[in-house]
This record gives structure tokens, sequence and C-alpha cells, in this order.
């Protein structure tokens, strides 16, 4: 659960990236940094917290030069602290090196244990510092040699940005699990998790960084490799059921309309009997509005999310626990009084959530309360870089629908099927999901986890072709 944000070669790089990291806040609060090059030197500032609330003029001010990575994080591997705060910035044999990732390896820890028995010392506790190690040690070759061979033996899910006095290069794990775009701003490019930060800043998407492409912005020109070996695509399904901002096109589509097809879908596999549609806001809100255009059950704000509820709230202690959710939603007694309600969320985790809203609705006045949920069951944790709990706390692990409903004390409760999730996905795909990982829904992983896989010997890098997207000026 992390954003990064790149741009090479615009004289402002440090505010752009301001602006990109702003636009992808929605996937990492827990830390902020960005990292620029001025040509000679890379400087960087990295702090706990928000963008807005850690970057000020002076800050961006003293963070010159025309290029720049971001990142914003939320902790999936290692903890959170500010040393884990990235870009990482490194100073190596070849000179300065940051680096930006989205995503979670599965080999990292016992790479890392083979590094530090070789004598390498880590500064931090994340996964990403392995590849810089191992791009530091690999002793061939220029730094696209150096990245390719340590991408080699790396497993699992990484979406990259690396930054040197001179180059900025952007990277995609070959299975593409998390996003990652290219978009242009006048003579410049930019580089993001997502397009909804292309919006803002008026770049024109331009297109997707393929999976196992690397792509390297320089002073000449813009250029695309594949020297990584091919491996079927397995996009997240969970970017497009929750994680990614609805105003974001992921591989070429827009999320808000596929959170509406899972929302329409879900009221053709399960009807309810009620008078209103309620989202659970944020996230729910374009599926309750699917599931109303199919149901012709009219929506309504039935709940009103505060968004003044920083990360920094200490949930308060046994007898007054159950305000955390009050804080975070509050019902609207004048809509559900007296109704049966349908009420739309895009995933069930735990549980603990939808019990306390269900309470909460009950208290309101709602007569009856159907909870829908816009994808399958969660049985599964996710290894690739969303952050879910244990498999044990994930309450479809072990629980079946009606035990589930039970417990969280609605009149009835359905999930959308997994076909009908990938429909909404990728309406003209396989509804089998080909090119999707959904194994936090199925259990069935593409890349194994919890193993070690050996090193395999780097083969050259294959001629380079050169993709006249656009010659840069420096
Ligand atoms: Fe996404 Fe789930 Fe796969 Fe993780 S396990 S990458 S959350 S679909």
């Amino acid at each position: 659960m992390c954003g990064i944000f790149g741009i090479y070669g615009h004289d402002e790089a440090a505010n752009i990236a301001y602006l990109g990291l702003h636009a992808l806040q929605h996937r990492g609060q827990e830390s902020a940094g960005i990292c620029t090059s001025d040509g000679r030197q890379l400087r960087r500032h990295v702090a706990m917290g928000l963008v807005s609330e850690r970057f000020g003029k002076e800050t961006l001010a003293a963070l010159p030069g025309r290029s720049a990575i971001g990142h914003v994080r939320y902790s999936t591997s290692g903890s959170s602290e500010l040393r884990n705060a990235q870009p990482f910035l490194f100073e190596y044999a070849h000179g300065g090196l940051a680096v930006a990732h989205n995503g979670n390896l599965v080999n990292a820890a016992e790479i890392r244990s083979r590094l530090e028995g070789q004598g390498s010392i880590f500064q931090t506790s994340s996964d990403t510092e392995v590849i810089v190690h191992l791009l530091a040690q690999a002793r061939e070759g220029d730094l696209l040699d150096r990245l390719t061979a340590a991408l080699r033996q790396v497993s699992g899910a990484y979406s990259l940005l690396l930054l040197t006095e001179g180059r900025l290069i952007a990277a995609r794990d070959p299975h593409g699990f998390r996003p990652l775009v290219i978009g242009r701003l006048r003579d410049s490019y930019v580089f993001a998790s997502e397009t909804s930060c292309f919006d803002l800043i008026e770049a024109e998407f331009i297109r997707e960084v393929d999976p196992g492409e690397i792509v390297v912005a320089d002073g000449v020109a813009v250029r695309s490799y594949r020297p990584l070996d091919p491996a079927p695509q397995r996009f997240c399904v969970f970017e497009h059921v929750y994680f990614a901002r609805p105003d974001s096109l992921l591989n070429g589509r827009s999320v808000y309309r596929a959170r509406e097809r899972m929302g329409r879908r879900l009221a053709v596999e399960h009807p309810a009997p009620a008078d209103v549609v309620i989202p659970v806001p944020d996230s729910g809100v374009p599926a309750a509005i699917g599931y109303s255009q199919q149901s012709g059950i009219p929506l309504e704000m039935g709940l009103i999310r505060s968004h003044y509820v920083g990360r920094t709230f200490i949930e308060p202690q046994d007898s007054i626990r159950h305000f955390g959710v009050r804080l975070k939603l509050s019902p609207v007694r004048s809509v559900v009084d007296g109704k049966r309600i349908v009420v739309i969320d895009d995933s069930l985790v735990r549980g603990t959530t939808s019990r306390k809203i269900v309470t909460m609705l009950r208290g309101a006045g709602a007569r009856e309360v159907h909870l829908r949920i816009s994808a399958p069951p969660t049985t599964h944790s996710c290894y690739y870089g969303i952050d879910t709990p244990t498999r044990e706390e994930l309450i479809a692990s072990s629980h079946s629908t009606d035990e589930i409903r039970s417990y969280i004390g609605c009149d009835s409760l359905g999930y959308l099927s997994h076909e009908g999730m990938m429909a909404g996905a990728n309406p003209s795909g396989e509804p089998d999901g080909t090119g999707f990982c959904s194994a936090c829904f199925t259990g069935a992983y593409p890349v194994p986890v919890g193993l070690d896989q050996p090193a395999a010997a780097p083969p050259p890098v294959p001629d380079a072709p050169l993709v006249p997207l656009r010659r840069l000026k420096h």
C-alpha cells in the first residue's frame, strides 16, 4: 500500500512531485518523501505523516533540480518508522541512488539473510533495500545491467522508481501486480502509481509501464527495455475493487465504472427487499450507484464519513471503544429511520467494522439491514503489497456466510461472486479472471510465498531498442 511518483526534466520538479503525491495520498498515509537531482547531487526530505503536513514552501525550496521521485507509504514490509520512509537514498561506488517502491517482495528475507551473512549492513527493515544491495553488488555493466541482475533475483511485486544524478528509471515486475503509468507534462515525463495525479498536474497519460518493462529517462531520450523473462500478467484485482482512486484508469479502464459494474452485478446475484440503497462511504459509493441502477431502489447517503479523523487518533479503551467507528461514520436518521435498507461495502475483512455499522443503523431506526459486499469473501492474506491481516483474523477464512451474518447482526448478507468481480474489472476478459491476481479471494498465489527462489545467473541484457517517445531537454 504505497504510491510512487516521478518526474524528469521539469524546472519545478519538487513542486510537481508534491502535487503528484498529494493525489496519491490514499495509497499511504504513514510517511511521505521526495528526492530530487540537480544533475550533480541528490537531495531528499522524508517525514512521518501526510504530504500536506510535512512538506512546506521551505522544504520544497531545499530540493532543487529538474528531476524528482516521491513516495507515500503504508507499511506492509518493515515497521512504521522514519528509517523506513522512502525514497531511500544511498551512495555507492557509482554515485547516488534513490529508490521508491510499491509492492512487496516475497523472498526478501532470504536474500537479506544471505547478504548479511556476506557482510552487508542494512539501514532499514524494508524489503526494498534488498534490491539496492543486489544492485550495488553486481559487478558487471552499467546501471541498467546491474538493475536487471538485481531484479532477476527478487520475486514478488514491485513497481519501482530509481533516481540517479542523471537518470530516472521506472521498472515493473514481470507479473505487473501493482500499477505504474507514464505521462507527459509539456517537455517532461512523469511516472506514477495512478493516472489520478495526472489530472491534477495537467499531464497527459501516455501508457502503462508494461509488466517486466524497464523505462529509462536521461538527457537524451526515454528508452524502453525488456530484459526480464516474461511471465503471465497478474494485476491486483483489489486495486479495482477498493484500493485505487475511482477517477483513475487501470489497464486503460475506469475504476469508477468497474465498481459500478460490480454493484450492478451484485444486485442481480443478491437482490434485497429494501426501500433504500446506502453506500459505506467513500469507497462503496460507485458500487452502490450500480446496485441502485440495476435494482431500481433509490440511493441515499444514509452514512456520512468524517474526513477529519487522522491516523494519529488513539482509540479509546474499553467503555467507549465503539466511538472509533462513530467518529468516522455517522448515520443519517432521516434517511434510515423506519426503512428497510441495503448497505453496500467493498470488502468485509474482520467483520468488526460491519458489525458496528449495522448496530449503528439499527440504532438510528433501520427496520431491516441487508449487507451486500461488492467482492467475494476475503479468505487469504496478501503478500504482494496490500496490508491485509493474517489469515486467522480474516473472518471469512474460517466462518460460513451465515455465521458471518449472525456475527454482524444483519438480516441478510451477500457477496459478489468471483466471476462477477472479474466481469466488473474486465468486462471483455475471461470470466476466470485471466490476467489478474485474486489470491486473497481464492488462495491461488501466482508467485509462491514464503519460498526462497534460487537466484538465476543473470543473462546478458539484450540490445536495448530505442523507443522514440520524445527527446528531452536536459
Ligand atoms: Fe491484490 Fe489480493 Fe493479489 Fe494481494 S492477493 S495482489 S490484494 S488480489
